[in-house]
């Protein structure tokens, strides 16, 4: 079976000493993962030594960076690269996350880029593709998330792609309490993985893990996350809440 991840997106939010009491009330309820089923947390920079250490016991919980930078190494005063996460033993990089396309202006370019920096320094990227609603309410979705991936995937070779996660996150539903139907998901996710079957052969493309983030909640996500084709979720903002994500957990297949 292919990898199930509930992935938790703290963006720009807790203090240390919150992230690391939600750390332990989530893992304090000792939820055991099946091999396929995956936790991981993308937490701020300054966090993942502690989320690292916090998770290192616990099978299959894994700490993430929201990001990295698209230059290899050198004078970019600020930045992280993907080495230097790697280097702290983190194994999980967001990449292209609506909030950093939209806000710090990242082209499908700059993605391809540190997709391949987090391969090269064996990160496992989770790629976010998804359209605004302008696109939506057009009914280009499909067109649009299509050129997302072509233009930052598909110059890699096969037996890298399977080492990506991808994230359909429709701008629109994004920390709006607006979710994509169920319908809505597993149509775009049976899509997105007959372009990557179209790219790669269906046997590749049925080993790729997509999973659906925007506005996941508790009492959606078990419904969202049963559609054959959605692999679990990407989470911002019931992911701060320990309860929440709790239940998310253990909404994976
Ligand atoms: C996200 O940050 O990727 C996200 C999907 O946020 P939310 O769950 O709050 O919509």
């Amino acid at each position: 079976m292919r990898k199930q991840i509930a992935a938790a997106n703290w963006k720009m939010n807790l203090t240390f000493q919150q992230g690391e009491k939600l750390l332990d009330d989530i893992l304090y309820e000792n939820i055991i993962l099946a091999s396929h089923q995956y936790a991981i947390f993308a937490v701020p920079y300054p966090y993942l030594l502690m989320t690292r250490s916090e998770v290192d016991n616990a099978k299959n919980y894994h700490a993430a960076a929201q990001n990295c930078y698209h230059k290899k190494s050198g004078a970019y005063t600020g930045e992280v690269s993907a080495e230097i996460i790697h280097s702290i033993g983190v194994q999980y990089c967001v990449i292209g996350h609506s909030e950093r396309r939209e806000y710090f202006s990242e082209t499908n370019a700059q993605l391809a880029d540190k997709l391949n920096l987090c391969l090269d320094n064996y990160i496992t990227p989770i790629f976010c593709c998804g359209e605004p609603l302008a696109i939506r309410e057009a009914g280009t979705q499909n067109e649009f998330v299509a050129i997302q991936l072509k233009e930052s995937l598909f110059h890699l070779p096969a037996e890298k792609i399977k080492d990506i996660v991808i994230a359909y996150e429709p701008i629109w539903a994004i920390g709006t309490g607006k979710t994509a139907t169920t319908e809505q998901a597993q149509e775009i996710h049976a899509y997105l993985r007959s372009v990557l079957a179209d790219q790669y052969g269906a046997d590749i493309a049925s080993q790729i893990s997509i999973l659906y983030g925007g506005s996941v909640k508790a009492n959606n996500a078990k419904e969202l996350f049963s559609c054959p084709d959605v692999d679990g979720g990407l989470v911002g903002g019931a992911s701060l809440v320990a309860t929440d994500f709790i239940e998310i957990i253990k909404a994976l297949k």
